[in-house]
């Protein structure tokens, strides 16, 4: 059995305050289920209070991007070793805005998740197609070979643990989901592609999320597919009283 994984993804929003102050309402609030686990991936100049601040509650805290080097001369970077020595548990891994804006390629993809892994840290790896490539009926395609080129190199041990979100990029912060059929069909696909892998067993083991516009009132619908374990939020994961509601959503049948 799976145990369902609704991740928020803050981007670059929050202050420290605000930060603060999500984080105490949701973890008074939380009732704890072991159905699902809940995850919020703040600012990286958060994570360390946040940590703290979640230490004996069932919220994880997650990063939104790292560096892969352990250290070293790269300005403005954050290392997979700096984030687990704070306590950070999860790191979005090739979100679509860091492979738009930040140039992030597959193959820096694939480094980022083995420095993950050599740390300790649990990588959530993005993909998902672009709406022309949807349209030109590329989707499984593509996002088989995005799921075989991060998983280069990775042993069947690791990627057990791994989490893989499913975001199409046109669902992305527009409104628009993919219907919970097609999400699950590109879940499938993905599944599918870590079976041929690594076999059958890792396959069942690992949790795979959808992405992109997904809120209080449509995440249900997302869950009740085969293929999807959980979600990775951006907008709806902003606020506590939303947060809150995924999560119970997510710990429901
Ligand atoms: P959204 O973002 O929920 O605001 O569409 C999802 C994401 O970027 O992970």
């Amino acid at each position: 059995m799976r145990k369902r994984i609704i991740a928020g993804n803050w981007k670059m929003y929050k202050t420290s305050e605000e930060a603060k102050s999500f984080v105490r309402e949701v973890i008074g609030k939380l009732t704890g289920s072991d159905k699902v686990e809940p995850v919020v991936c703040p600012p990286s100049l958060y994570l360390e209070e946040l940590v703290r601040l979640t230490a004996t509650s069932s919220l994880s805290i997650g990063a939104q991007t790292m560096h892969e080097e352990k250290e070293g001369a790269f300005t403005g970077e954050v290392s997979p070793a700096m984030l687990a020595n704070v306590g950070v548990r999860y790191v979005i891994l090739g979100h679509s805005e860091r492979r738009q804006y930040f140039n992030e390629t597959d193959s820096a993809v694939n480094r980022k998740v083995q420095a993950a892994f050599e740390n300790g840290l649990t990588p959530i790896v993005c993909v998902g197609e672009t709406l022309e490539q949807r349209e030109a009926g590329q989707t499984a395609q593509l996002v088989a070979d995005q799921v075989e080129k991060a998983f280069n190199g990775i042993d069947a041990e690791s990627a057990e643990k791994a989490v893989i979100a499913y975001e199409p990029i046109w669902a992305i912060g527009t409104g628009k989901t993919a219907t919970a059929e097609d999400a699950n069909e590109v879940c499938g696909t993905i599944r599918q592609t870590i079976g041929k892998l690594y076999g059958e067993n890792v396959a069942s083991q690992i949790r795979i999320q959808y992405g992109g516009s997904v809120k209080p009132d449509n995440i249900g619908e997302l869950l009740s597919m085969e293929h999807i374990d959980g979600a990775l939020v951006g907008g709806a994961s902003l606020n506590p009283a939303s947060f809150l509601r995924l999560v119970e959503v997510g710990g429901n049948e």
